[in-house]
């Protein structure tokens, strides 16, 4: 069976449904085709669900009209057609991929069972049906091992400690969330962790998924120790969905390279969000996956004027748990190079730390823990990348929050 649509969206995530709604408010109507079983929902809220804070319900996208649940499995330029799991084959004026990104799978022994699938008890951290599968694994006492520490390991080893596991979080760098936040910083999210129950190793290698029949038992560390486990969740980052797009010959490096109009190699082929790529960047976040949607709209609307140019995206995590909700918020260089100015302000009692780093009278970047009342002044501010005004010290920059 064949079906003329337009144009045709594949990956009904946070990038794919923005899309679709804003193209059918603007009137040009999209056919979106998704291969996850649930109702579309917000990715970035399921450490909340795994923390039982949130029903799944409650993380659910505003419906888009004209979904359809299947995997697409090819493209053929030629025709203008994408072939589907269920047999089915659309044509399309104009496609974009949406399709995200799976999770790393390091490679760690054992890590597969002889048919290649992921051993009873280990969990990748990345869609709704990971999140209720770890979900209906953990119990209170149920020991848990979170290999990587990034923003996806520290979610997901809150999220089980909270549900009463006996988490160890394995880091193989030096600090928890090294790419967003400075060492000052860092200490504080361990020290959130550790208050939380979290046995956090940091340099930790792990190199070894023992298991018994077909489950996990235990994860093996380079130095020979091992970690008692009933549930193992990889959290070692993401890589760009780009099979599809590699299959049918479109450029790809990292992501699927798109222009400032989000065009692939190929004119009737855009890519939006975790998988495209865009001026050497691939994002992994939720604030460009969405702008990347709004700009193609518009363009796929008829505004030949849109342009997408990059997106200065900030990252936030909100830690809740049994205690007060733990805030961070970080952008741009955290880390000073020589000759920047620096404006600190830390709070050890309240476990709150500010700091700035400001260049040619320009702010690079900053990181905010526990306080976070100047987020949008300084967000506005480095957005801008204008001069900063000569009109005070810096420290009105962390204490004044511009009517934020
Ligand atoms: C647990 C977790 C927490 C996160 N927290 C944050 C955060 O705090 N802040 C932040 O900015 N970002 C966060 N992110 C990242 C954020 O979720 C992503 O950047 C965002 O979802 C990207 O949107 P997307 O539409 O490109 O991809 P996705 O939301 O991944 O959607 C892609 C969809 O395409 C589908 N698909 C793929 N291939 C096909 C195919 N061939 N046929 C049909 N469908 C297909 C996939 O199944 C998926 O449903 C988090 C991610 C996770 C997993």
């Amino acid at each position: 069976m064949t079906s003329n649509t337009r144009v045709v969206v594949i990956g009904a995530g946070l990038a794919g449904v923005r899309l679709a709604r804003r193209l059918g408010e603007l009137g040009t109507p999209a056919l979106l085709v998704g291969d996850e079983e649930h109702a579309p929902y917000n990715r970035v809220l399921l450490a909340e669900v795994l923390a039982g804070r949130y029903a799944p319900e409650v993380i659910t996208l505003p419906p888009p009209t004209g979904l359809l649940r299947t995997r697409v499995t090819g493209i053929d330029r030629a025709a203008r057609t994408v072939s589907c799991a269920d047999g089915m084959s659309i044509a399309y004026d104009t496609l974009v991929l949406a399709t995200g990104s799976n999770p790393v799978l390091p490679p760690l022994r054992g890590l597969f069972t002889p048919d290649r699938r992921l051993p009873e008890g280990v969990h990748a951290f990345r869609t709704l049906d990971d999140c209720l599968g770890l979900a209906k694994a953990v119990r209170p006492g149920t020991r848990a091992v979170v290999i990587g520490g990034g923003l996806l390991g520290v979610s997901a080893a809150r999220a089980l400690a909270v549900r009463g596991a006996q988490v160890v979080l394995a880091q193989q760098a030096e600090r928890l969330m090294e790419r967003q936040l400075d060492p000052d910083a860092s200490r504080l999210v361990l020290r959130h962790l550790t208050d939380l129950g979290v046995e956090v190793h940091t340099e930790c290698r792990v190199r070894d998924v023992r298991c018994v029949a077909g489950a996990v038992r235990s994860v093996e560390l380079a130095d020979g120790y091992a970690l008692d486990a009933d549930l193992v969740v990889l959290a070692c980052g993401v890589r760009p969905r780009t099979g599809l797009a590699e299959q049918a010959g479109l450029t790809v490096r990292k992501g699927v390279l798109v222009d400032d109009e989000l065009r692939t190699s190929d004119p009737h082929i855009h890519a939006i969000g975790d998988c495209a790529q865009h001026d050497g960047t691939v994002y992994g976040l939720a604030a460009p996956a969405l702008e990347q949607a709004e700009s193609l709209a518009e363009l796929l609307a008829g505004d030949t004027s849109a342009r997408y140019r990059g997106t200065r995206s900030l990252t936030r995590l909100t830690l809740t748990g049994p205690g007060s909700p733990f805030d961070l918020a970080a952008f741009g260089e955290t880390e000073a190079r020589p000759g920047d100015d620096v404006v600190r302000l830390t709070d050890a009692t309240r476990g709150t730390y500010r700091k700035v780093v400001v260049r040619d009278d320009r702010l690079v970047g900053g990181v905010l823990v526990g306080e976070l009342g100047t987020v949008g002044a300084l967000a506005r501010a480095w957005e801008g990348a204008e001069p900063l005004p000569d009109d005070g010290p810096l420290l009105h920059l962390l204490t004044n929050d511009g009517g934020s």
